[in-house]
């Protein structure tokens, strides 16, 4: 089966709800609706913003999907400062990235938090864009498949079959790339991607690996989108900065339809 492309635009921590406003308007502006017949657009902008996007969204019946960097395992109670799958499933969040290296590395959040926050997700419907990625030492030892595939298989841990094949998306994002303007060269994104779709043969079948969309993500930009989803593992892109931009995301965007 196709795998439909799609480009999912990581705000992290920047632009109040008033500039989200303003970036989203102008990306509804500048990508036609014919291109959302070939490629899937969601934003994941912090917290604050959702309800804003969500509004405009919704009022303009945009065909951009939105959602969040981050859910807490847990659906409610005493955890200061968390949100809930439950909240942002009823916020409309149609997706959320879990595992960003950037959690894993500054909130410690291991293998298996990660695998709680997946199955969160999807226990309220909202889809996991589950991330996976070697820091530079372990590629540099040749040991970045291994560890790709390992994270992959924790993350995904007690799932149903099912709940694979319809709900998840992963994006492998070696973290040497993330924000750093080094992408991996399309032959080593694709590396490991195809590797991470073979885990997901071996463990769950061909059929499944076959419709899981496996994203790149690290310095993806309009001048090598192209490359990267011309290969046949790479179903799209986790853009980081380049999201920020309306004229570079819109041109990111209509480059991989
Ligand atoms: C990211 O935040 O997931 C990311 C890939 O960032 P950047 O595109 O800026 O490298």
């Amino acid at each position: 089966m196709a795998r439909k492309t799609f480009i999912a635009g990581n705000w992290k921590m920047n632009l109040n709800h008033l500039e989200a406003i303003a970036l989203v308007q102008k990306i509804a502006f500048a990508l036609p609706e014919k291109y959302y017949a070939k490629v899937d657009v969601t934003v994941l902008p912090p917290f604050t913003d959702i309800r804003s996007i969500q509004t405009l969204v919704d009022g303009d019946k945009l065909l951009m999907s939105y959602g969040a960097q981050d859910l807490s395992p847990h659906d409610s109670g005493a955890y200061t400062g968390d949100v809930s799958g439950p909240m942002l499933a009823k916020l409309g969040c149609a997706y959320v990235t879990v595992g960003h290296s950037e959690r894993r590395e500054y909130h410690h959040e291991d293998d298996e938090v990660v695998n709680k926050k997946v199955r969160a997700a999807i226990k309220h419907g909202i889809r996991p864009i589950l991330c996976v990625g070697e820091q530079l030492d372990v590629r540099e030892s040749g040991g970045h498949v291994e560890h790709c595939t390992q994270q992959l298989i924790a993350g995904l841990k007690g799932l149903k079959t099912e709940q694979v094949k319809e709900q998840v998306v992963i994006a492998y994002e070696p973290v040497w790339a993330i924000g750093t303007g080094r992408v991996a060269t399309p032959a080593d994104a694709e590396e490991v991607c195809k590797a991470l779709r073979g885990a997901l043969a071996d463990k769950y079948g061909a059929e499944v690996a076959d419709e899981v969309r496996v994203l790149y993500g690290g310095s993806v930009k309009s001048a090598n989108i192209s490359e990267l989803v011309a290969c046949d593992n790479i179903d799209g892109a986790l853009v980081g900065g380049a999201s920020l931009q309306a004229d570079e995301f819109t041109k990111l965007c209509a480059l991989a339809a």
